[in-house]
């Protein structure tokens, strides 16, 4: 068993840790919130009073943060992570499984490589629910030889863990997927409202679509409209689930890859504008498919 470093103990970090301890490694944990290290100590952690000291004597460092600017903060201000993992020896894995911009993943990874360390990012798709049973699908980016060490570590977290290539690639799969799904749920739940207004049965298009040319993950599994799929978040007001701010998130980081890169993303682009105004109108806690009832309440003038 090892001794493993964990920064970031939020709604999917401290479900994470908490596997990793139930696995009987030994983890110390940082977060900023006092609530989320009392939760972690309450589980059997151990908790640090900065991130450097949870990474102290760790064979594996992981942090789960919420954003770009808070990895870069973590991994590489002066007396953060890279710096106390290179002078440790031998020296540790690390693994971001935080969801950010490929830009900054690859920043964190070029400079961990300059100090001689292997980093993957290593974002999760699976939600809390995923990260609570140990389900999470992981999208893993870096050396194959860093991929192979982390993987065992990785499947005390998950079910499915996916090497994708070089570092970056596995904030590439992850932000890849979350734009074509927010393409294809509001697709869905255009669908089954211009049903509605043509009277025709919610049951009876899904019947139809589920298992025709329209079936998608969106519909069969997730249908944004009450009633055809019974334990999904729209059979519970919307409760999530993967909150519409985390996909408006998700597919701006799209969108700025899609920008960096000169890449036509036109629906994308289009999905991420309306997810801003689901969040707008102060939906953002709701599951994302809550653009369903949404847009249910728009003119068709006002959104085009
Ligand atoms: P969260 O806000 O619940 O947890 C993040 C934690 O990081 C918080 O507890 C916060 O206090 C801590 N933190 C922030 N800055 C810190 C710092 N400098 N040092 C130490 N701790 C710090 O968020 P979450 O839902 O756990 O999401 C984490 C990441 O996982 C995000 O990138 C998110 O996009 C991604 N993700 C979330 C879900 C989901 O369903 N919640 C699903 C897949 C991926």
């Amino acid at each position: 068993m090892a001794t493993i470093g964990f920064i970031g103990l939020g709604n999917m970090g401290g479900p994470m840790a908490a596997n990793l301890l139930k696995a009987g490694h030994r983890v110390r944990g940082f977060d900023l919130s006092p609530a989320a290290r009392e939760a972690f100590v309450a589980a059997g952690g151990e908790a640090a009073a900065s991130a450097a000291e949870a990474a102290r004597g760790a064979e594996v460092i992981v942090t789960m943060l919420p954003a770009g600017e808070h990895v870069r903060e973590v991994w590489l201000h002066q007396g953060g992570l890279i710096e106390a993992a290179a002078a440790a020896s031998p020296k540790p894995l690390l693994i971001d499984c935080s969801t950010i911009d490929v830009a900054s993943a690859r920043t964190v990874a070029e400079t961990a490589a300059q100090a001689g360390l292997e980093m993957l990012d290593a974002p999760v798709s699976g939600g809390t629910t995923g990260a609570a049973a140990g389900t999470l699908t992981f999208m893993v980016g870096g050396s194959a030889v860093a991929f192979a060490a982390a993987r065992p570590v990785l499947a005390q977290m998950g079910r499915t863990i996916v090497h994708t290539g070089v570092a970056g690639t596995g904030q590439a799969a992850k932000i890849c997927n979350n734009m074509i799904l927010a393409i294809t749920m509001t697709g869905v739940a255009e669908g089954f409202l211009l049903a509605d207004k043509l009277g025709l049965d919610r049951q009876t298009l899904w019947d139809i679509t589920s298992t025709a040319t329209a079936r998608s993950w969106a519909l069969t599994d997730y249908c944004p409209a009450p009633g055809p799929v019974p334990n999904a978040p729209s059979a519970r007001d919307y409760a999530p689930g993967f909150m519409a701010a985390l996909m408006l998130k998700d597919v701006r980081l799209s969108q700025a890859a899609a920008e960096a890169t000169g890449t036509p993303t036109p629906l994308g682009a289009r999905a991420a504008a309306l997810y801003a105004k689901v969040v707008e109108a102060g939906e953002g806690a709701r599951d994302f498919s809550v653009i369903f009832r949404w847009l249910a309440a728009q003119s068709r003038d006002s959104v085009g």
